[in-house]
């Protein structure tokens, strides 16, 4: 029986919702998110499941959430994949979670006659083997996706869009600007896919992804939201059997924060001492990686732009270094005069800061809605999954954004940095981002969405 980390009795006597988000920074954020919205708005008690990979901190949370570590065992080597191959860490982490997952509801479920009852298991969408698991459980089960509705669209053709051709490898391919009918504006380069993969492991993946959005389950919740996607979300909705609470945009709805790693505050002080709407903020998440020629172009593009940044540049940011854990070294002679370098920021703080007028980004659903509710704009550079899909909507269908030239070098990368932050092109875009950031703020004052989604785990 999996021991209880601490406030075993948090919430006693009210409904419990029973989370258990995927390990990874982009989705253990609006997991917490959520999880204090259903209790401060709803009332509910919560409990979060966790794995020890990734274990959140209970003492950084408040303190009637109650935290149950379920304690998966994985293999050494399993472990070690985590810092070089993402996709294969996630799928033995999935499969070493199903049986202590199953232990941790089934100990939880036997308590309920004294301590509330379980109204309902919320899943991160990405958990493969354990979402089946969670579907045989006789508990309702609702699943939360982390990514947007055109991405959930995008998953849920998937075994359409291979039969019908238009799963290819992209890289130079003539056909990635064809449109791909039922999901415009997606183009065939645009769909979700994993680089770094070959095809066929790619479309493994991603068809175990899209199964996994038809497993029985009672709801889905989305962190999007009518402003950006109500085309999206009512077409989605349309495709479910399920009902689908679209409750983002959760970073601003609720105000946790969940940071597997410490930011580097020193670079709010740094970016007080520039003019508005003067400094490009850099990162590309908390997962993506570059090649080493990639970075240092993007090193010397930035320094040549002539524009302030500050660049996020983590251990791990760029694939095939020896070390993983340590932090690339810019390369020899670079100018960092008007730049700073950390190994993490608090990201929503800069994005929110004056002097922040522009956000080079990998376009992570996080990220993208982080900067569309701080109105920056952004020039994209997608490296996988999701990020082509986001990307194409922060320039295409938001114009929000400038996605950066494909073919990667110096020159390029500073005339788009200067054009982000100084051009015409730039200041279209701009005036687009504090557009939308208006539409989407009055969405963040409406409370209807988590309050149906409340009533709704109510009457399970
Ligand atoms: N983030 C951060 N500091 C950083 C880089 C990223 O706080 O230096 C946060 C960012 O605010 C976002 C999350 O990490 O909430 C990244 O999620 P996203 O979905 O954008 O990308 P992923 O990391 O999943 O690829």
């Amino acid at each position: 029986m999996p021991s209880l980390e601490r406030s075993p009795d948090a919430g006693a006597g009210r409904r419990r919702v029973v989370l258990f988000p995927l390990p990874y920074q982009g989705h253990l954020s609006p997991m917490f998110q959520l999880a204090a919205l259903l209790r401060d708005r709803g009332g509910l008690a919560v409990t979060v499941l966790h794995t020890d990979f990734n274990a959140p901190d209970p003492a950084r949370h408040p303190p009637d959430i109650a935290f149950v570590p379920i304690h998966e065992s994985l293999a050494e080597e399993e472990q070690a994949a985590a810092a070089v191959d993402l996709h294969a860490h996630f799928l033995s982490l999935d499969a070493a979670c199903v049986a202590p997952f199953r232990a941790a509801v089934a100990s939880l479920r036997e308590k309920a006659e004294d301590d509330g009852d379980v109204a309902c298991v919320v899943l991160d969408s990405n958990w493969l083997a354990v979402l089946a698991a969670a579907a045989e459980l006789g508990v309702p089960l609702l699943a939360l996706r982390t990514v947007s509705a055109a991405t959930s669209r995008n998953l849920l053709a998937f075994r359409r869009l291979c039969d019908d051709g238009y799963v290819v490898p992209v890289v130079n391919d003539e056909r990635r600007d064809e449109p791909v009918p039922g999901l415009e504006p997606l183009r065939v380069g645009d769909l979700v896919r994993y680089d770094g993969w070959d095809v066929e492991k790619s479309c493994e993946f991603i068809t175990k992804l899209s199964d996994a959005m038809r497993v029985p389950m009672s709801g889905v919740i989305l962190n999007t939201f009518d402003a950006i996607e109500a085309d999206e979300l009512g077409k989605l909705q349309a495709e479910l059997s399920v009902r689908a609470f679209a409750v983002g945009p959760l970073h601003k709805l609720s105000p946790e924060t969940t940071t597997l790693r410490p930011p580097h505050r020193g670079c709010l002080a740094w970016l007080d001492a520039h003019p508005p709407r003067s400094v490009i903020y850099v990162s590309m998440g908390s997962v993506a990686k570059v090649s080493r020629k990639v970075f240092d172009e993007m090193a010397w593009g930035l320094s040549a732009s002539g524009v302030p940044f500050l660049w996020v540049v983590r251990p791990g940011l760029v694939g095939g270094e020896d070390d993983a854990t340590v932090v690339p070294q810019l390369p020899d002679g670079v100018d960092m005069s008007r730049g700073m370098v950390v190994p993490w920021a608090p990201q929503r703080e800069v994005l929110a800061h004056p002097a922040t007028g522009g956000f080079w980004t990998h376009c992570g659903w996080n990220s993208t809605l982080e900067g569309i509710c701080e109105g920056v704009p952004m020039l994209a550079q997608p490296c996988f999954s999701d990020q082509t899909v986001n990307t194409r909507y922060v320039t295409h269908q938001w114009g929000v954004g400038m996605e950066l030239v494909k073919v990667f070098d110096r020159v390029r990368v500073g005339e788009a940095v200067r054009e982000l932050m100084v051009g015409e092109e730039g200041d279209r875009v701009r005036d687009n981002a504090r557009r939308l950031r208006i539409q989407a703020n009055q969405c963040v004052a409406s409370t209807r969405a988590i309050d149906d989604l409340v009533e709704f785990v109510r009457s399970l």
